[in-house]
């Protein structure tokens, strides 16, 4: 069924406990994890709980979901203290676009110069 966890998924895992992690924060609806190779000196994923492959296919079915994971990531920096210098919360989505685990995230970065354009 849609948004019910899948046996072969790592954030899935991470959501139940079964794969360990650094939680920050955690809702009734979100978790989230300091990101295992972070690319800023402020690096949090921000996820569901429920699982959807991609940012777009959870904002379809799950959209107060998909705002709970916005809201997280400004309470996230500014917990982090990364809210006055600015941050960048970032979806990958495919994996032309370098998502490489497919269940969705935001990555909230920080701490650091942000490049734009992304590369
Ligand atoms: P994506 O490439 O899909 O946008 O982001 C996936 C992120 O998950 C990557 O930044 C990667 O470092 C992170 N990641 C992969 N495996 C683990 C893990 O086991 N634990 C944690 N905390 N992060 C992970």
């Amino acid at each position: 069924m849609a948004g019910e966890p899948q046996a072969d998924c790592l954030f899935c895992k991470i959501v139940s406990g079964e794969v360990p992690a650094t939680v920050v924060r955690e809702t009734d609806t979100t978790v989230a994890f300091r990101d295992i190779n972070p690319q800023a000196p402020t690096h949090i994923l921000v996820i569901p709980k429920v699982h959807y492959p991609d940012a777009a296919s959870l904002a379809m079915a799950e959209p107060q979901i998909t705002a709970d994971i916005l809201r997280e990531a400004g309470v996230v920096a500014a917990e982090e203290k990364i809210d006055g210098t600015g941050f960048r919360v970032v979806f990958n989505t495919g994996s032309g676009a370098g998502q490489t685990v497919f269940h969705a995230h935001a990555h909230v970065l920080g701490g650091r110069g942000l490049n734009w354009p992304p590369g």
